[in-house]
């Protein structure tokens, strides 16, 4: 290919722009190179298994840990309810992506994304690209919920037998035990279940399933109810792939951010124009990586004296022209903000009207509510307006998924999620971890090396009877966290996670020494390797060597013959070329010859 003539065409931006997915695809082939843990070399490895791990949910959470497990010798089994792979991001829009810069969401060391702001398809490829590279297909059980897990009778200590060895390992049942028995159990079941929708007086009556067990059964809306009715379409906003919003005004109810994606995906199919109505303000931050970095990290799990400052940042970069959309009463560590650069030029243009509000009804052709000003709260609006629209948006999430299937001894009332051991580890019992399923509010990335990290704790705790903590330890670890964060206004976020860590990691270390062995494997996956794996690469290493030398060795024999066949035919073709050489150069003579004796006999006539 002709590289110049494409340098040459490119403009200074797409020069920086390239420049850049350069780096970022240099600096994940180095994070591949250092983290990324070896897959099994073939889908009959571990046989010789250092535990097994049942895992429920096979998103990218339930994917990644199962790939880490593995890795480290562990046998696992993955249930999933739905069909398919990929969780909450097989069932949103095809347009839906990150809000986070994706080097924040390298949600396993071997994810390797093709630029920063990765859209859905991208996202269910790497999922299941991880999935196959670590030979987890044989072992998902597709369109199976999980409904019980029991501990196996005799094992582990319930709450409600004080006499049991406090030491005592739980083994673990899952449905009707078909699988044989677990060594711990991973909920990777998430934070988004079923489609949630908001009652409002007005709407058409919706055959919704909120069982749970429905999973993401459709609401269909028909028939109606006593009073208006609104005659206009409602949706999720995870079913805006299919709708036609050509020319249409969309009402979106929620501010979170599903309703900033659901104004960016009705803007971009057409819609004419989207009215957001908003019950609470949301923060939203600028996608910038540095930033929302240092955001994520804040280091207490609330809002602090100082955390002005962080909001006086924000402003000045994302609020600059638009000060009435800065929220008035949340502040930026009271919840979980929007990570967004377009919405605030999309007011301030006119393309979505936001509006305080709390919704009095639905009229037939569009909604009634009662409008606040920036400084007061929910309840105190008192101008009543009204909007009209085509469509109308639940903007307002997903139910938490349900973990019923547990015996409700493991999570006593204070100590349910998220007043987890380190957020994820239920305080009963070490073996039950729930990676990415506990938090409520957070402002950080789910999808990030936290994932391998508790993964590699849970191993740890498998592998090493010495550093498992008692369900006493870890009451007391979650009363001192929720005693820092006692008194936070709006509430404290559940999800802060690397601090946490952080703390937890140092006092592992500093309490007992001798537990330094396990650092490195903590923290970057090095040191747990299974011996079988070792030899089976170094014999598919050898095999594959001999092979190629068994190749080499048949192309020379090859080229031998090749070349003594070349020999032959050369041999061959000698005598006939030299016999017809001979002949041309006997012909030629004796054309010479002839016409030498033409000369002499003319010359004899003429010197008569
Ligand atoms: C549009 C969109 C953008 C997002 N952007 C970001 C972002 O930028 N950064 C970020 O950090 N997060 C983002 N998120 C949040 C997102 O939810 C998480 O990042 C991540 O996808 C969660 O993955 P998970 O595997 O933990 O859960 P899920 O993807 O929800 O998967 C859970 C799985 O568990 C299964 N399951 C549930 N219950 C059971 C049961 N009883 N038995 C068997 N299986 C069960 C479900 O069917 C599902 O497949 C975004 C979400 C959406 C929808």
């Amino acid at each position: 290919m002709d590289v110049k003539p494409l340098a040459q065409n490119l403009s200074p931006i797409q020069w920086v722009v390239s420049t850049f997915n350069f780096f970022y695809v240099l600096v994940q082939h180095l994070i591949i190179w250092l983290f990324k843990p070896h897959p099994p070399p073939s889908p009959e490895l571990p046989q010789q298994v250092n535990g097994r791990i049942a895992i429920i949910g096979a998103g990218l959470t339930g994917v990644s840990s199962a790939a880490h497990a593995i890795a480290h010798g562990f046998d696992v089994v993955i249930y999933e309810q739905t069909d398919q792979v990929g969780g909450i991001w097989a069932h949103v829009n095809k347009t839906s992506g990150l809000q986070l810069n994706s080097l924040l969401y390298r949600f396993h060391p071997g994810v390797l994304w093709s630029c920063t702001f990765p859209k859905r398809d991208e996202i269910l490829h790497e999922t299941r690209r991880i999935w196959e590279e670590y030979q987890l297909a044989p072992r998902t059980r597709l369109n199976t919920r999980v409904t019980s897990v029991k501990r196996v009778e005799g094992t582990g200590k319930r709450l409600s037998d004080p006499s049991a060895d406090e030491g005592a390992r739980s083994r673990w049942l899952i449905n009707d035990g078909a699988d044989g028995a677990f060594d711990a159990v991973v909920v990777t079941v998430g934070t988004c279940g079923a489609p949630k929708r908001i009652d409002i007086p007005g709407l058409p009556r919706a055959e919704e399933d909120t069982s749970e067990e429905g999973g993401w059964r459709e609401a269909k809306h028909r028939g109606g109810r006593a009073g208006e009715v609104f005659e206009g379409e409602v949706l999720h906003s995870s079913e805006l792939d299919r709708a036609d919003l050509e020319g249409r005004t969309v009402i979106v109810v929620g501010s979170g951010a599903s309703g900033v994606e659901a104004v960016e995906t009705a803007l971009s199919k057409g819609a004419e124009h989207c009215v957001m109505l908003a019950r609470d303000d949301k923060w939203i931050i600028p996608r910038n990586i540095l930033m929302d970095t240092l955001i994520a990290a804040q280091p207490f799990g609330r809002q602090t004296p100082f955390s002005f400052l962080w909001e006086k940042l924000i402003v000045l970069l994302n609020y600059r022209d638009a000060p009435e959309l800065v929220p008035a009463r949340v502040g930026i560590f009271e919840g979980t903000p929007v990570v967004n650069d377009e919405f605030v030029d999309w007011v301030r243009q006119g393309k979505c009207e936001y509006v305080r509000c709390d919704i009095e009804r639905l009229t037939r052709h569009g909604i009634r509510v009662s409008a606040r000003s920036r400084d007061e709260k929910p309840g105190e609006g008192t101008e009543t307006r009204e909007y009209e629209g085509d469509v109308l948006v639940f903007a307002t999430g997903f139910h938490k998924p349900e973990i019923s299937f547990f015996e409700e001894d493991l999570f006593p009332d204070s100590y349910d999620r998220p007043n987890l051991y380190l957020q994820n580890f239920c305080t009963e019992d070490w073996s039950v971890l729930m990676t990415n399923s506990a938090y409520v509010n957070a402002i950080g990335t789910v999808g990030h090396f936290h994932i391998g990290i508790y993964m590699r704790i849970l191993l740890t705790f498998l592998l090493d009877p010495d550093v498992r903590p008692t369900p006493k330890d870890m009451k007391l670890w979650v009363d001192v966290i929720r005693f820092l964060k006692r008194g936070a206004r709006g509430g404290a976020l559940s999800f802060f996670t690397y601090m946490e860590l952080t703390i937890w990691l140092l006092l592992f270390h500093v309490v007992r020494i001798d537990r330094l062995k396990w650092v490195f494997f903590i923290m970057q996956g090095w040191g747990v390797y299974p011996e079988e794996f070792r030899r089976e690469r170094i014999a598919q290493a050898r095999m594959k060597a001999s092979e190629v030398l068994e190749q080499a060795g048949r192309r020379f024999e090859q080229a031998q013959e090749w070349g003594a066949q070349a020999q032959r035919k050369a041999a061959e073709k000698v005598p006939l070329a030299r016999e017809k050489v001979g002949y041309e150069v006997r012909e030629k003579a004796g054309q010479a010859h002839q016409k030498a004796s033409h000369a002499h006999q003319n010359i004899a006539q003429e010197t008569k």
